[in-house]
């Protein structure tokens, strides 16, 4: 419709250049659209992308750059990705199927993103009995966060921090402990969450868990490119890290609770009750060998039936459930129910 036009650049862009040709930039872009009197007024990009609702991405798209580049956008990959990646740049079969492999895997992400979306957006939906769960580790806190040079050379405390956001509510549960507490493998993750979901932060009946550890959950929907709910709070958290010096671990608390308004991040102090050693339990109880989880994209669980997982391995609609019984020979419900479950020792006191 010619509203997008190109505009050669006469002019010298930095005093530099001797000539003006050898200026990077040769080319401007002016956006028109129409008036009230039928004329054409010129506006800014972001005007017209707003007027016809249009995204940078599908605006530079068409439109052909001559002298112009872009720097590779930032995207969050895994190790599938880098692997994949590394083996698409050889000139051979081994290229060519990795090709189609990274491709596959990435309309996985895709789908699996989509699911995540959707059931996001259920569950904001008024008198929605859904609840979508997303929760992550954020990357290690260290403390004190001082920066003059004796720092480098000195061992700091880790801290770790299990974000766990309600997609309806909006709220966020930031669950802290250090590295003297415990680590940060299954047991502290999964009774995070259950301590969490126990301290009835919401009463809907379907909850849809999101994440890339593996816990228990109605349905697990594994996505190794985190761009989750939790993952906008830890960006938040890193930009007021940043403004905000934290000396203990108690600081850390302070930083993460001021990082959002309206809600305000809730802070858990996980090292006040311990963790309990779920592995133990579930060892003695349960067999999971035969339920294929590390191939399992989604896992789903009946309250009525806990001990029966519905799993599938893909995100399509057609493919059926797979259920399988993971209640262990000569156990029985009841077991389960009245299993004493020990609390983890913590590292030091
Ligand atoms: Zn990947």
């Amino acid at each position: 419709m010619g509203l997008i036009n190109l505009v050669k650049i006469k002019r010298r862009r930095h005093g530099n250049y001797e000539t003006a040709l050898d200026s990077k930039r040769q080319t401007s872009i002016s956006y028109t659209v129409p008036n009230q009197d039928g004329n054409f007024v010129q506006v800014y990009r972001k005007t017209f992308m707003n007027i016809f609702d249009v995204t940078q991405k599908r605006l530079v798209g068409p439109i052909h750059f001559p002298n112009l580049s872009f720097h590779r956008p930032r995207v969050d990959t895994c190790h599938t990705c880098d692997r994949l990646n590394c083996e698409a740049k050889q000139n051979n079969s081994v290229g060519i199927k990795a090709k189609s492999q990274l491709d596959l895997h990435h309309r996985k992400v895709e789908k699996s993103m989509e699911y995540m979306r959707k059931e996001t957006t259920d569950s904001q939906l008024p008198g929605s009995d859904k609840c979508c769960i997303s929760f992550d580790l954020q990357q290690v806190l260290f403390v004190p966060t001082l920066t003059h040079s004796d720092m480098f050379y000195l061992s700091q405390l880790p801290c770790y921090n299990l974000g766990i956001n309600l997609s309806d509510t909006n709220r966020a549960f930031m669950c802290m402990w250090h590295e003297g507490v415990s680590g940060r493998g299954g047991n502290e993750i999964a009774s995070t969450i259950l301590k969490v979901l126990n301290s009835g932060i919401t009463e809907k009946k379907n909850i849809c868990y999101c994440g890339v550890t593996t816990v228990w959950g109605k349905i697990k929907t594994e996505c190794r490119h985190s761009f989750m709910c939790c993952d906008r709070d830890f960006a938040l958290i890193e930009k007021r890290k940043r403004v905000m010096k934290a000396i203990i671990q108690n600081d850390l608390h302070k930083v993460i609770t001021f990082a959002k308004y309206d809600p305000l991040f809730e802070v858990v102090d996980m090292s006040v009750n311990g963790f309990w050693d779920i592995k133990e339990a579930a060892d003695t109880l349960l067999n999971t060998k035969n339920s294929n989880m590390s191939k399992a994209v989604r896992i789903k669980v009946d309250c009525k039936n806990p001990t029966v997982l519905l799993t599938k391995e893909s995100f399509s609609d057609v493919e059926a459930w797979k259920q399988v019984n993971i209640l262990k020979k000569g156990k029985t419900i009841g077991d389960l129910k009245s299993a004493k479950i020990a609390l983890l020792l913590p590292i030091c006191e």
